[in-house]
């Protein structure tokens, strides 16, 4: 009821003022402007705050990436120094343990060449003793 007659005076005000309908139609249109550009200038908002976000989460991706990319670089890189350090110490070793090998065998040839056999056991006995340690009778060197 109330509605009919808020409607009836607006068209009486219409026809008595034919210009209150300009005005009108005015503010409604100023309204849904400053309406649509607050929700475009809040859209706009949103919009470069995603992008801005998005940016940054791929740039932090990139740059992990990159980071474990770096470390799994100086991981193979130290395994690869380890394993060539490994092989030294290996060649290494086995430099010693030939060359100590050559040692045992020079000292057992001085060794043999200082033996000599005993003539009444054969025995070997040191070259230039007094007695067979084995067979006790003085041996007759050579
Ligand atoms: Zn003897």
């Amino acid at each position: 009821m109330q509605l009919i007659i808020a409607a009836l005076l607006f068209l009486i005000a219409l026809y008595v003022v034919p210009w209150l309908f300009g005005i009108v139609v005015m503010a409604l249109g100023a309204y849904a402007f400053v309406v649509v550009a607050a929700g475009g200038v809040v859209l706009l908002i949103a919009v470069v705050i995603g992008i801005w976000h998005g940016v940054t989460l791929l740039r932090e991706r990139s740059a992990r990436k990159r980071a474990s990319q770096a470390f799994e670089l100086i991981a193979q890189r130290s395994q690869a120094e380890e394993a060539a350090l490994e092989i030294e110490r290996r060649r290494m070793d086995e430099i010693r343990a030939a060359s100590e090998a050559a040692e045992a065998e020079k000292k057992e040839q001085l060794r043999v060449k200082r033996l000599v056999a005993c003539v009444n056991c054969s025995s070997m006995i040191t070259r230039g003793s007094m007695y067979c340690p084995v067979c006790g009778k003085p041996p007759v060197t050579v």
